[in-house]
């Protein structure tokens, strides 16, 4: 079972009520173990219960090795929140969480990337095949040109284009002035 932190019963229920929403999104069958490391760190991480002030200032959740942070109990954001989170928990790069925030809530409570996600999305993330415009994370390969964001396979290690789970979206284009180089 997760353990809480600083959370009242009703953010307690809130977040039990989000998990069980998001781990059964059906896009997340898309990622080979993602469902089941997701499972797994729900159920051994701690949770910390935030808002507005401190740590949890300017933010929606983060994530680091000792806990998960989670800064808003929005109904219509919250599994969106908790999603990103554990993605990051299971190795996952900004690129990752917000591919998969987005492919599982968009529309629902997800929000496209912004500020300093573009840098993150390039300097964490490696070339494709020689492209430096097309990156590769742990979960997700991205077309910072077009938009297009497949699942990442991979080919005895060598990664690969698989399922496209967002198509051409302006969302996932970087800015012209800050092009992965
Ligand atoms: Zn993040």
């Amino acid at each position: 079972m997760p353990v809480f932190d600083k959370c009242t019963k009703t953010q307690i229920d809130q977040l039990t009520s989000a998990f069980n929403a998001l781990i059964d999104r059906p896009a997340l069958t898309q990622f080979d173990n993602l469902r089941e490391s997701i499972r797994d760190r729900w159920n051994t991480r701690k949770f910390v219960c935030g808002a507005g002030t401190g740590e949890c200032s300017g933010l929606d959740g983060a994530q680091n090795s000792e806990r998960i942070l989670i800064c808003t109990f929005d109904t219509r954001r919250l599994a969106a929140v908790l999603l990103h989170e554990l993605v990051h928990d299971c190795g996952g790069s900004e690129l990752d969480s917000e591919a998969i925030e987005y492919t599982c809530y968009v529309g629902n409570g997800s929000q496209p990337p912004n500020g300093d996600d573009w840098y993150k999305f390039c300097k964490h993330t490696k070339e494709f095949e020689g492209n430096k415009h097309i990156r590769v994370a742990k979960f997700v390969i991205w077309n910072s040109t077009t938009g297009d964001v497949w699942v990442r396979n991979n080919n005895g290690g060598k990664p690969e284009k698989g399922t496209l789970i967002i198509d051409k979206s302006r969302f996932f284009i970087v800015p012209s002035s800050q092009k992965c180089s």
